[in-house]
């Protein structure tokens, strides 16, 4: 069995999937009655993929909402719970969403491995993150050419360069794509220094030097609010793969020869017929998920009941590729641009 623990992208949010779900003294309390409240496990899920193969899954919410962010206890024993509730039903492989994987690295949460009576067995959770950095490879690839921008003379941007998403990104883009330059950002400095001589290159600018610069962005720095940009600054055409949870662009910085995808999104091939995917902001979301859920589910349809995405700066090509076939042949498709405009002759 798969599971995948979300949450909603705020507390208002949070309140209104409450209310059409039914959990009327949840949609009526405060922040603080949130923060006390255990995690639910929502729905019970099917899904069969084009091979045939039938799998059975769960989603928890873990009833932590951004806002809960600055509260470190309150975090860290959201994430927890949800963890200590899967394992408990049983659940074989567990993604983390959305800013439960963050705040499980952050607030070192593997120091914290019993929860009550239960030994949490970090085999059965996994970030999902090896999925979502190839899911916006195959984005870049797919999407830029749409628009012109041959990637072998392109400048990619990737804001959020030196974390798990974003190097993993890096590399392949670096390795397999063969970009002309990555610019790489991120504030810390020694991490970027590293990230740089682990690649053989790269240079590192400042997120407004970047963007002036850059034909393709991938934006996957973990903000907790979407920065606005400033379009007249940015170079046309412009591919904006936006992978942050919540989105970390403004779409206002969409139009006029920039194209903003959503990143890190796949669309499975027939309709899932599920609730959870209603509240987060999906254009189909009887299909559509983050490709974080959606490695748990390809963990599954292909028996591999283990830690597949864990730690930070750990994922390999070798993995990506791995993942990247198996979400081809279960049915899994990264999104694309919705009208690709026509290429410049
Ligand atoms: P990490 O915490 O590993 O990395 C975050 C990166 O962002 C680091 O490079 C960090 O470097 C950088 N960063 C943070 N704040 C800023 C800032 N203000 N300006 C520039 N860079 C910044 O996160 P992950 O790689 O695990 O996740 C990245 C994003 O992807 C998150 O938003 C996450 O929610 C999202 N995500 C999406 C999924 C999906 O299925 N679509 C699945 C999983 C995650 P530094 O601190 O030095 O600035």
């Amino acid at each position: 069995m798969f599971g995948l623990i979300g949450h909603s992208t705020s507390f208002e949010s949070a309140r209104n999937l409450a209310r059409s779900l039914g959990f009327e003294e949840y949609a009526d309390g405060d922040l603080d009655m949130w923060c006390s409240a255990p995690p639910q496990l929502v729905e019970r899920i099917s899904v069969t993929s084009p091979t045939g193969k039938r799998i059975e899954g769960a989603y928890i919410d873990s009833v932590f909402v951004p806002e809960m962010l600055s509260r470190f206890k309150t975090a860290k024993r959201k994430v927890l719970n949800a963890m200590e509730l899967a394992q408990k039903n049983g659940i074989d492989i567990t993604a983390l969403g959305g800013f439960t994987s963050i705040i499980f690295e952050d607030f070192k949460l593997l120091r914290e491995q019993q929860v009550r009576a239960t030994t949490l067995d970090w085999q059965r959770f996994t970030t999902g993150n090896t999925h979502t950095a190839w899911v916006l490879c195959r984005q870049v690839e797919e999407n830029a050419p749409q628009l012109g921008i041959d990637l072998r003379r392109a400048k990619v941007a990737v804001v959020g360069a030196t974390g798990d998403i974003g190097s993993a990104v890096c590399r392949w883009l670096s390795q397999r794509t063969g970009v002309q330059e990555l610019l790489l950002v991120a504030r810390r400095p020694q991490p970027l220094a590293d990230l740089q001589q682990e690649l053989g290159g790269g240079r590192i600018l400042g997120l407004e030097e970047a963007l002036e610069e850059a034909d393709v962005v991938v934006w996957v720095a973990s903000l907790a609010q979407a920065s606005s940009i400033d379009p007249s600054r940015l170079r046309r055409p412009c591919l904006m793969v936006d992978g942050g949870y919540p989105k970390n662009l403004d779409t206002k910085a969409a139009g006029d020869g920039i194209h903003v995808l959503k990143g890190g999104i796949v669309a499975f091939g027939s309709d899932i017929g599920w609730q959870m995917m209603e509240a987060a902001d999906m254009a189909n979301p009887q299909r559509e998920m983050f490709a974080c859920f959606a490695e748990a589910m390809l963990l599954e349809f292909e028996g591999l009941h283990t830690n597949f995405s864990w730690g930070r700066n750990n994922i390999t090509l070798e993995k990506m590729d791995l993942i990247g076939a198996a979400s081809l042949r279960h049915g899994f498709q990264a999104l694309a641009l919705e009208t690709p405009a026509p290429v410049p002759s």
